[in-house]
């Protein structure tokens, strides 16, 4: 799941002032879970920009805004987009990038895309993966610390760890506790004993 948070509705405003006739397109996966662009906040959305003065033509909820057929397949979930002077997608940045590939109109994000994430038991994951393009998480138990470790230690942990919790973000678990404790509950602990060589950091 990609990790959004919505932008202020200022930002947004700001963003389409030179805009009119809006469309909007959420996103029925990632964003719907997030409530950055399901359809309750698709529809607060066009009822404050309406509220704002912009004249909102319509709205769609593809089923994933980064997985778009063709232009086609928006008109045919709402014609009305054919009256739109700009677009505003409401899903993370593939999702905007995806609609700009089909659409030939202006097009605006309503969200800030944090991070790639999931989420487990109802509790939200953030930051479980930085697509580095060569995973090692599997030696670490299933948490990756290029990820969650601020210091990105591949042989950590660094020290620095107060109640499990990390030095850097203070709000956040030490990943490498976390790594300590899921290799104990699964009898790998030999899996510490590996001194991991240096990695990249420079992820594309
Ligand atoms: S090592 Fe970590 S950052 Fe790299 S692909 Fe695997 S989970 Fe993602
Ligand atoms: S406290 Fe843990 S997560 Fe934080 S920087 Fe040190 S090793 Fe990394």
């Amino acid at each position: 799941m990609i990790i959004t948070s919505a932008k202020p509705f200022e930002e947004i405003l700001n963003m389409l002032k030179d805009e009119d006739y809006i469309f909007v397109i959420g996103c029925n996966v990632c964003a719907a879970k997030l409530k950055t662009g399901g359809e309750p906040e698709v529809l607060e959305m066009c009822r404050r920009l309406e509220e704002s003065g912009k004249h909102v033509v319509g709205w769609a909820l593809p089923t994933a805004a980064c997985s778009i057929r063709s232009y086609e397949s928006l008109v045919e979930k709402n014609e009305k987009i054919k009256e739109a002077h700009c677009v505003l997608v409401m899903g993370c940045g593939s999702g905007v990038s995806a609609v700009a590939t089909v659409v030939d109109l202006p097009i605006y994000g309503s969200n800030n895309t944090l991070s790639l994430g999931g989420s487990s038991g109802g509790k939200l994951l953030s930051d479980q993966c930085v697509m580095c393009g060569d995973c090692t998480i599997s030696e670490y138990g299933g948490l990756c610390p290029k990820a969650q470790c601020p210091k990105g230690l591949l042989n950590g942990p660094c020290g620095g760890a107060v109640g499990g919790m990390c030095e850097v973000n203070r709000e956040k678990d030490c990943v490498w506790t976390l790594i300590y404790e899921r290799l104990k509950k699964i009898k790998r602990l030999d899996l510490l004993y590996v001194t991991h060589a240096p990695q990249e950091h420079g992820f594309k």
